[in-house]
C-alpha cells in the first residue's frame, strides 16, 4: 500500500503532535484518553509519525504472521 493510501485512511486536522510539541500540523487522533477524574484527552500523531507506526505495526503483523491492516495506528498490530 503507498504512503498517499494509508494517509488517506485517516481525517486530518491541525493540531499537535505527540511526538513533535512545539509545533502545529496536520493531525488525527490515534488514541482517545478518558481517565476517570479528568476531562477527556486526544493523542494525536502527524504524518510522518503515522507513516512510522504504520511500518512498525506492518513489520509486527508480519512477524506474527497475521494479516496487516492500515489505518489503526493506535493499535498495536
Ligand atoms: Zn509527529
Amino acid at each position: 500500500m503507498e504512503r498517499d493510501q494509508i494517509l488517506g485512511l485517516y481525517d486530518w486536522v491541525l493540531g499537535v503532535c505527540f511526538r513533535h510539541p512545539g509545533e502545529k500540523t496536520d493531525t488525527t487522533v490515534i488514541k482517545t484518553l478518558r481517565p476517570q477524574f479528568d476531562p477527556e484527552k486526544q493523542i494525536r500523531a502527524c504524518r510522518p509519525c503515522i507513516l512510522v507506526m504504520e511500518a512498525a505495526r506492518r513489520a509486527a503483523a508480519e512477524g506474527a504472521g497475521i494479516p496487516y491492516v492500515p489505518g489503526r495506528a493506535g493499535d498495536a498490530l
